[in-house]
């Protein structure tokens, strides 16, 4: 479902060039659980913007759901990525002029769904939001807004789902919870997870770890799970 292939990324800053990325190559199958970690700027987010089509690599390709982004416009990115593909970033997610609630509801509306309020209400109460429904984004902690993308991603049953830091900002309680959520979203709808994390009990719990540093790979392995 997601094949990088000798994939290069630099960034401009200021007169130095950074090399964030240098001939990454390595490829996930549909339903698999894949786990990204690496120290603090070792290019991992970065690595996560370029396999979903949000940024553009100065080498290299991706493959994303058997299309070639490199090949695809603006517009086919967007539209590959409403129809397939799944977010929990920081920052980029939530649309702030929707509540939470309508947040959710929205690929459920899209899908059809004869009563998606009450479907939303389940789901915002299955991660612990039940009283912040109708909060806007702006109004939320960056925990709870990642718990609304959470929700969200249940809704919309991602072919492939990228989440970076899904647990970061939450309390250990909060965090379990949304672990077996993402857990339970591969074995119910098949979804392909791809996390970001430094935890590496998450990172344990997925079929594959890749190790990044200094922006380069430093293993791939196959963990106990598979
Ligand atoms: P962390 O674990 O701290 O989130 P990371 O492994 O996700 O880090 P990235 O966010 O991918 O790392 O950043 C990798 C490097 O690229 C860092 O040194 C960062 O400062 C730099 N960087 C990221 N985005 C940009 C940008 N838009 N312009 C210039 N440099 C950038």
């Amino acid at each position: 479902i997601l094949n990088v292939n000798h994939l290069g990324k630099t960034y401009d800053s200021g007169s130095k060039k950074l090399t964030v990325l240098d001939d990454i190559s390595f490829s996930i199958a549909k339903g698999e659980t894949f786990a990204i970690v690496g120290p603090s700027g070792s290019g991992k987010t970065t690595l996560l913007g370029l396999c979903a089509g949000l940024d553009r690599p100065d080498n290299g390709s991706v493959e994303l759901c058997g299309r070639k982004l490199g090949t695809l416009s603006e517009d086919e990115r967007a539209v590959l990525r409403n129809k397939e593909v799944g977010f929990i970033f920081q920052n980029f997610q939530l649309l702030p002029t929707l509540t939470a609630l309508e947040n959710v509801i929205v690929p459920l509306e899209l899908q059809g769904f004869k009563n998606p309020s009450k479907t939303g209400m389940d789901l915002l109460d299955k991660v612990g939001l039940h009283d912040r429904v109708h909060h806007y984004p702006s109004q939320l902690s960056g925990g709870e807004q990642q718990r609304v993308a959470l929700a969200r991603a249940f809704s919309s049953k991602p072919s492939i789902l990228f989440a970076d830091e899904p647990t970061g900002n939450l309390d250990e309680e909060t965090g379990k919870k949304v672990v077996d959520l993402l857990f339970d979203l591969n074995k119910e709808a098949g979804t392909t997870l791809v996390i970001v994390t430094h935890d590496m009990e998450l990172a344990q719990l997925n079929q594959h770890i890749l190790k990044l540093k200094g922006g380069k790979v430093l293993s791939n392995e196959t963990t106990l799970v598979s």
